[in-house]
């Protein structure tokens, strides 16, 4: 027995679902909605479906199926009831496209792609919808054509000809559509199989999903998943479309404009709660609220506030999220994330600065965690003093920068290695030798990390250590 679901505080009967086609990695778009989905069921404490619709064997592969759980495994969207497979629930389709075969809401059609396409091109001709013009749809006092013999039939729905579908989006508001514009859907092709928005109704029916939340681009799907869920005495979900997402450049976003898949932003170093909050704001508003952590959104979500015009990526505000979560987090925390990073850069982590104080120094610049690696590697990449790029070598170790150099060595050689003494020596230098800041700092960057900027230079030699950074120094002598 289904229970009425005509309003949003009926707590306990929420159960949303994410229904993706396994084609390809998770996008950035399938990731929203499933966000939304769970976020919705999360907010009712109602039930988060995942069902999997694989039945296009041509274009399923168990890697996509595999893409999409990591994908929402990292994300932290965790699905109560499945995944579910289309592919083992053909038994089921079959059974209901019997039954409506058997109350008269299905036929079977015998015209031949050939003939259909006749057809439609007849009603082109008359200047009317392409579209299927009834010949096997049995209607009262009608004598249907004799069934030629060998040819397997088509199952079609047996759409009601008149009125107009019509429910009340949650994304878009009210919507109608007149039963003239919608065709007798084939519901199972000559070889039995259900089709695609068939099988969506018998799921969401038997999944008893109470709200839909998808695409727009389904938006044409739903007048013809309603009449059948009708035909079924099925209670209807409520539906809500959320907008596609649009490229920088105002074109739906695609490869072109980079990263679609979501696991490439974890390998591209962002972080899941930055991700997370991102895509959720990317459609969906509360206030002027832009950082949230997932339990707010969770608190806030309640189907009000989708936004109805196409939302923009927008990289940097993304970058700017991910740098607010990088900042949440410990150095501790960091570590652990960074290393494999580091390591896979050929760094080596062993003898070399300790990386939570790495961490520590570099987190507040850095917007990724790749970034964080990528700066980190002047720590634990390999440095080989001839390999210095021969411009700086001629821009900044002169002779005379070299004579400075001598005196910091001379400074340091026997102090307690820690940033604030080797801060009083390049001081103590700067005022020996009557310079500026950058007339040390920059031959001593370029000497010891063969680059002209790095974090503060009493801190980057304090962790690369004494005898590193002596090493560097001395081997500029020779
Ligand atoms: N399988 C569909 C897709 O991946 C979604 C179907 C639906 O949400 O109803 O686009």
């Amino acid at each position: 027995m289904r229970i009425m679901n005509t309003s949003t505080s009926s707590a306990a009967v929420v159960r949303t679902r994410f229904a993706p086609s396994p084609t390809g990695f998770l996008h950035l778009g399938g990731a929203r909605t499933a966000l939304y989905s769970w976020a919705y069921a999360r907010h009712f404490g109602g039930t988060f479906v995942l069902r999997i619709e694989d039945t296009d064997l041509e274009r399923s592969t168990p890697e996509a199926v595999q893409a999409i759980l990591d994908g929402m495994a990292w994300l932290g969207l965790k699905p109560d009831e499945g995944p579910f497979y289309q592919t083992q629930r053909m038994d089921r389709y079959a059974e209901i496209i019997q039954q409506l075969l058997e109350s008269g809401h299905a036929y079977h059609c015998y015209s031949t792609p050939e003939e259909i396409d006749a057809m439609r091109e007849r009603a082109r001709a008359a200047g009317l919808k392409p579209r299927y013009d009834g010949t096997w749809r049995p209607e009262p006092g009608k004598t249907l054509p004799q069934p030629p013999a060998n040819r397997q039939p088509v199952v079609r729905f047996r759409n009601p000809l008149d009125g107009e579908v019509g429910w009340n989006d949650m994304v878009k508001g009210p919507i109608r559509i007149a039963n003239t514009e919608l065709d007798d859907l084939v519901i199972a092709r000559q070889d039995g199989t259900p089709t695609y928005n068939f099988c969506v109704v018998v799921d969401d029916w038997d999944m008893r999903i109470t709200h839909v939340i998808r695409g727009d681009d389904h938006i044409n799907n739903t007048p013809r998943q309603i009449n059948i869920l009708r035909a079924l005495g099925a209670e209807l979900p409520q539906y809500g479309h959320v907008p596609m997402i649009l490229g920088p450049d105002g074109e739906v976003l695609s490869k072109r404009h980079g990263a679609v898949s979501v696991m490439q932003y974890h390998d591209d170093g962002y972080l899941p709660d930055a991700m997370v909050n991102y895509l959720a704001r990317l459609g969906w508003s509360h206030g002027d609220d832009e950082l949230f952590s997932r339990q707010q959104l969770v608190e806030w979500f309640d189907g009000t506030h989708l936004s109805r015009s196409a939302a923009q990526w927008d990289p940097k505000k993304l970058n700017w999220v991910n740098a607010h979560y990088l900042r949440q987090l410990s150095p501790e925390q960091l570590a652990p994330r960074v290393v494999e990073r580091i390591t896979r850069r050929g760094g080596e982590l062993e003898n070399a600065a300790p990386i939570t104080e790495v961490m520590a120094l570099l987190a507040p610049r850095a917007e990724t965690l790749e970034e964080l690696a990528e700066n980190a590697m002047l720590f634990y990449g390999k440095f080989d003093p001839v390999a210095i790029d021969a411009e700086l070598v001629e821009k900044h170790l002169t002779d005379s920068a070299r004579g400075y150099l001598a005196a910091f060595v001379r400074e340091v050689q026997d102090i307690e290695w820690s940033p604030e003494n080797l801060s009083a020596a390049i001081k103590s230098v700067l005022k020996a030798k009557q310079l500026k800041m950058p007339q040390l700092a920059i031959p001593l960057r370029v000497a010891v990390t063969g680059r002209t900027q790095t974090p503060s230079i009493d801190m980057v030699l304090a962790l690369l250590g004494k005898d590193v950074v002596l090493a560097r120094l001395h081997a500029l002598q020779k």
